[in-house]
């Protein structure tokens, strides 16, 4: 599943194919992925300009010239998939299509149809209902200590489970949330409302870096944009303690003693990995 890392390499690899371009042509093969796809939404679009490409929690924004943005979510399988040339034949998973007038292929291609498009202007975007009630944007420059300690006061909860919630830090997911706990030292079962100060600014500063080295690792594997098979977005990373049960953590010897090195509990029905020596 794409996470906030991925959604943003996506976007930063898109962003050369399609802003300042013309859609010349969009084709939808059919009514709906997870919900049904915006009335019109083929018509709306062909003929606008991108003028920009930006990206809230894991929502790619698609801004265009006569203000209209277009909302896309990867959901659990989508990609999108460029094409430079005449592409191949289209895909039985290749469910919307937009061609450039600088001649590039894009396909969104979702073999389980998680993912979603919707429409939104740019005065209202804000208020859409997908994104109004998302919380602190992790790469913003507002993202500090401060911010996140106010998220988090008085909250009862376990911290894992609070920055799993998308009012709190918008895009942050299982694997970035228990990253980022371990680098910050913090235990995922400590309360949430006791994250403030110098804990809440370790932790700011632990999710950014986080974040930031799994763009760079993104980054730096499509280099040139993209993947030899044309897709953008997915992206293997080596994580300090997620899926690493039993093993013992960068920071320590945590295998070889009583703890038993990193171990995994069950939170609000999802895996939590953690060094319960390291974090606190
Ligand atoms: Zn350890």
């Amino acid at each position: 599943m794409p996470e906030l890392p991925e959604v943003e390499t996506v976007r930063r690899g898109l962003t050369p194919v399609l802003v300042g371009k013309r859609l010349a042509r969009v084709v939808t093969y059919r009514p709906d992925l997870r919900v049904a796809l915006p009335e019109g939404l083929a018509q709306r679009l062909t003929g606008r300009r991108v003028v920009a490409l930006g990206r809230r929690s894991k929502y790619l924004l698609w801004h265009f010239d006569d203000a209209t943005v277009l909302i896309v979510h990867l959901g659990m399988s989508g990609r999108v998939r460029v094409f430079d040339g005449p592409p191949p034949p289209r895909g039985p998973h290749d469910h919307v299509v937009f061609e450039t007038d600088a001649g590039a292929t894009l396909r969104f291609c979702d073999p389980r149809r998680f993912g979603l498009m919707a429409l939104s202007d740019k005065a209202s975007l804000d208020r859409h209902p997908l994104l109004a009630r998302l919380g602190g944007e992790p790469l913003d420059e507002s993202f500090d200590g401060a911010a996140l300690a106010a998220r988090l006061k008085g909250r009862r909860g376990p911290i894992k489970n609070a920055l799993m919630d998308q009012s709190v830090v918008a895009g942050l997911g299982n694997i970035y949330v228990c990253e980022s706990l371990f680098r910050a030292g913090l235990s995922p079962r400590r309360r949430a409302g006791t994250v403030q100060g110098q804990r809440a600014r370790r932790l700011a500063g632990a999710i950014r870096e986080v974040l930031d080295a799994a763009i760079a690792t993104g980054g730096s594997s499509i280099n040139d944009h993209r993947r030899p098979s044309g897709e953008l977005g997915y992206f293997q990373h080596d994580f300090a303690v997620y899926g690493r049960e039993g093993e013992t953590c960068p920071q320590c010897d945590c295998a070889g003693r009583r703890s038993g090195g990193i171990r995994r509990i069950v939170q609000s029905g999802r895996s939590t990995f953690y060094c319960a020596t390291r974090q606190r």
